[in-house]
């Protein structure tokens, strides 16, 4: 779906493999590795991302850190901390939005011209993916009318076919819409 000249792409698949010049990880504030997509990303990274992230001193929930990606076709990953989903009333939103806010700011501050997400806090966070998939769109979208010539292209990875099937629909319904 194309929005001004930010092309946005749906894959199913692993975010490790993706060719863009930032893969966002959905890491949690110690930055010093877990389970999920974080896992997946330290062990195709290498050791030295881990190193790297040593260096950051953690990072507040709904925040981003950006390093390296080592051996990730991904030049860069930026590692951002969605929130654990609490039943809705803790500003479980608001944080999730945040994460790609500030680490789509990231990506225009280095100049990338693309950047790859996963669906931040839909494992082991248990948010909502129907809830997260509408912020994560809905953030983005905002994102590239603010910033018309920051970025080519954003990509959507996800990893089950359910999550695929609404991001899909969402952004079916978007481009219906426009
Ligand atoms: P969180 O703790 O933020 O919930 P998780 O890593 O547990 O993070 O899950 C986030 C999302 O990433 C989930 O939807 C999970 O299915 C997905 N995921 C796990 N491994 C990968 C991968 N290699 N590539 C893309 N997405 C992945």
């Amino acid at each position: 779906m194309p929005v001004g000249k930010t092309k946005i792409e749906l894959i199913k698949g692993d975010i490790t493999q993706t060719n863009v010049d930032a893969i966002v990880n959905a890491a949690n504030t110690t930055l010093l590795g877990g389970g999920g997509v974080d896992g997946a990303i330290h062990r195709a990274a290498g050791p030295k991302l881990l190193e790297a992230c040593r260096k950051l001193s953690g990072c507040l929930t709904g925040q981003a850190k950006i390093t390296k990606g080592y051996n990730l076709a991904a030049r860069f990953v930026i590692h951002a901390v969605g929130p654990v989903w609490r039943g809705g009333n803790n500003n479980e939103k608001e944080f999730l939005n945040s994460c790609y806010r500030v680490s789509l700011a990231l990506a225009k501050e280095y100049n990338l011209k693309s950047i790859a997400f996963p669906c931040i806090s839909c494992g082991a966070y248990r948010f909502p993916i129907e809830l997260a998939a509408a912020c994560a769109i809905e953030t983005v979208k905002i994102f590239i009318e603010d910033n018309l010539q920051a970025l080519e292209k954003i990509v959507f990875v996800v990893f089950s076919d359910r999550g695929f099937e609404v991001y899909n629909n969402l952004l079916k319904k978007e481009s219906e819409e426009h």
